[in-house]
């Protein structure tokens, strides 16, 4: 059912036309901002491409067989690819989850039952930094078999923007000879980062952020949270809904806290502290985690430059206006703060994140750094 999705009236609109109209094409582009739903919609757009039992002409029931297979993620003619580790004895002309180590095939279980359950889940497999050639060639070999009358396939390729070259080049065959009764979704925030090749031949639906009144209303009803998290959490995640869960998930104040302290400790010659924070905040090696903290560091300092900037009606425009006062007081004892240095230091900690690179240490350089843009 389309309330299954949150806000994206004007993309649910488009999607129910296409529908309506059967002008549907063999390839479309969900483009958007990460965590606005565009997973969600390719998972509600295949059921409404099959489903036996319709709702008003243009809703998917969710309730036939075709809806239930394809919200479990488990349908023969429904498949979602996104970034995997290696696998062993890799080949690039086999099914990669067969390939995958066991402890990953687990891990790829446990993600997939997950975004089952809720379809703004943010997949996430350790070492899987691109979508494997061998998932496209999967994919080029499953398209083209025959399905039963009234079956369309539908395959979703979820943060497109991770092939690479090899994979994409695969692809675009496909896209250039589109086999009958398919449809192929590729979703991505990062449309600049696609060939424009791919996509040229996809049919772009847009996706808005959503806003922090959508957002809490739908962190209220799937989750128990108290009522002040929920409201920071939906406006510091900048119409994320599925950045807005994990934050609360982490512990949104706790980890604003800790953002906080670890920048007051640095400001006041405390390293100890910072070494201490730094080292609490990367245990268990938890890279989210540590983007989070940057990311609330980031906002905490972009906040800053609010207060200095004094433009009209800036308390408003706080992210963190319930430390309003805190903030002003940062501001009048550091005047000369080098803002714009330190959101680049900000910027380049977070890029370290993804290398090799010891998650304390990073925190802890970054604190020496910091300190200098401060005086
Ligand atoms: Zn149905």
């Amino acid at each position: 059912m389309w309330n299954n999705i949150t806000g994206q009236a004007d993309t649910i609109t488009k999607l129910k036309s296409i529908f309506k109209t059967r002008k549907i094409s063999h390839a479309y582009l969900f483009e958007g901002n990460d965590g606005v739903g565009k997973d969600a919609a390719a998972i509600e757009f295949s059921k409404l491409l099959n489903c036996t039992n319709l709702v008003n002409g243009d809703e998917a029931c969710d309730k036939c067989d075709n809806c239930k297979k394809i919200t479990s993620l488990r349908s023969e003619y429904f498949k979602m690819i996104f970034a995997l580790p290696a696998g062993k004895n890799d080949d690039s002309d086999s099914d990669p989850i067969e390939k995958l180590a066991s402890s990953d095939f687990e891990a790829y279980m446990e993600q997939l039952e997950l975004k089952s359950e809720n379809p703004y889940y943010k997949i996430s497999l350790s070492n899987a930094n691109n979508i494997r050639i061998s998932s496209i060639r999967d994919l080029v070999s499953k398209i083209y078999l025959s399905a039963p009358a009234g079956i369309t396939k539908v395959f979703v390729i979820s943060e497109s923007d991770k092939m690479r070259n090899e994979a994409a080049n695969a692809l675009l065959k496909i896209l250039e000879e589109p086999p009958k009764n398919s449809v192929i979704i590729l979703t991505t925030s990062k449309l600049n980062s696609l060939p424009q090749t791919i996509i040229g031949r996809c049919q772009r639906i847009h996706f808005e952020s959503l806003t922090p009144e959508q957002i809490s209303v739908k962190l209220k009803a799937n989750a128990d949270y108290p009522a002040k998290q929920i409201e920071l959490a939906s406006k510091i995640s900048f119409g994320s809904y599925s950045r807005a869960a994990v934050l609360l998930e982490m512990g949104v104040d706790d980890l604003r806290n800790r953002a906080i302290e670890y920048m007051i400790s640095l400001l006041k010659n405390d390293f100890a502290e910072v070494v201490t924070i730094s080292r609490s905040i990367s245990v268990k090696n938890d890279k989210e985690k540590v983007r989070n903290f940057l990311f609330f560091m980031n906002v905490w300092i972009r906040d800053l430059l609010r207060v200095r900037n004094q433009s009209a009606g800036f308390e408003a425009e706080l992210i963190n206006s319930d430390l309003a006062e805190r903030l002003v007081k940062l501001n009048s004892n550091f005047p000369n703060s080098d803002i714009f240095s330190i959101i680049l230091d900000l910027e380049e900690a977070e890029k370290l994140i993804g290398q090799n690179v010891s998650l304390a240490l990073i925190l802890i350089n970054l604190s020496i750094k910091l300190k200098r843009h401060f005086n």
